[in-house]
């Protein structure tokens, strides 16, 4: 089943909901990244939580990047999503041991690390960006954007991430839930919610009935009592180009394009979040140098 994500709310309307399905988008990054179980687990598991966090708090036109370096063996993990389902991601280590050094299964939170942050950019077409962070609380991811959510955003709210690998490793079930606490909640309809989620099934067992998002939403609100609002397709997907590249690297130094022109004849350029492989040949290496020296001039 191609992945979605919904969106709801409450029909006492004390709060909204989004759930997704996001086995493809995680198997895609999987494959593309050729990452271990347990950083399958942890990249998948920050993908879901920024496609949920894109789509709640962004504006349309609005993109968010989340960093979470929390100096644990998965180094940063980077995570980039728009309001629309297009995310994409990538880890500094992919390749992180599914036991520790005491030889023990090595936990998210251990992998993740908690000497850090959760940090957020939202980028916008003609505003400044904008970066807010906080620090990690337990390298779960989830509980870690729930503070984020909670501090840097002061939305009340509760993240649940899932990541769950088959025994050929690959992805068995990928998805997650965010529940927005809206103005009007009062405590006793919060702790209702709050009890609901204690009491919920791994999200896992419920993807694997179903695949269904809704069914998650269903079971933290009780059959009947949501309005699914739309649905939403999402998907691993990258916007890189040659082009795009060649413009960035327009805005290196000068000399240093030279020095690549002379010794290297060329560059190879891949690209952090998809890995996809560019080449520029001589020819086309001296177009960007010369691009290069008038932005600078122009600079001057
Ligand atoms: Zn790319």
């Amino acid at each position: 089943m191609d992945d979605y994500l919904v969106k709801a709310t409450s029909t006492d309307g004390l709060f909204r909901a989004y759930a997704v399905n996001a086995k493809q988008n995680v198997a895609t990054a999987q494959k593309d990244h050729h990452t271990s179980a347990v950083s399958s687990v942890v990249l998948g598991r920050v993908l879901i939580a920024t496609t949920m966090l894109a789509t709640s708090v962004n504006k349309n036109d609005e993109a968010i990047t989340a960093k979470i370096n929390g100096k644990g063996m998965t180094g940063e993990i980077v995570a980039d999503s728009d309001a629309n389902g297009h995310v994409k991601g990538f880890m500094h280590n992919p390749q992180v041991p599914v036991t520790n050094d005491a030889g023990q299964a090595m936990t998210i939170g251990e992998a993740v690390g908690t000497d850090g942050f959760v940090e957020v950019t939202r980028t916008s077409e003609g505003e400044d960006p904008y970066t807010s962070s906080v620090p990690l609380t337990s390298g779960e991811i989830g509980d870690d954007f729930t503070y984020y959510l909670a501090q840097s955003e002061q939305i009340p709210s509760a993240v649940g991430v899932s990541v769950t690998l088959d025994q050929k490793g690959g992805i068995e079930t990928a998805g997650g839930y965010l529940i927005q606490v809206l103005p009007g909640a009062k405590d006793e309809a919060i702790t209702k919610i709050v009890n609901r989620i204690n009491a919920l099934p791994a999200i896992s067992e419920i993807l694997k009935t179903d695949e269904l998002p809704e069914s998650i939403l269903e079971h933290i609100f009780g059959k009947g009592n949501l309005h699914f609002l739309n649905k939403m397709p999402v998907e691993f997907y990258c916007n890189c180009s040659k082009v795009k590249f060649g413009r960035d690297l327009e805005g290196l130094p000068v000399p240093q394009l030279e020095t690549m022109l002379k010794e290297d004849k060329g560059i190879d350029v891949t690209c952090n979040f998809c890995q996809s492989k560019y080449h520029y040949n001589e020819d086309e290496l001296a177009t960007i140098i010369a691009a290069a020296k008038s932005r600078s001039q122009k600079s001057e």
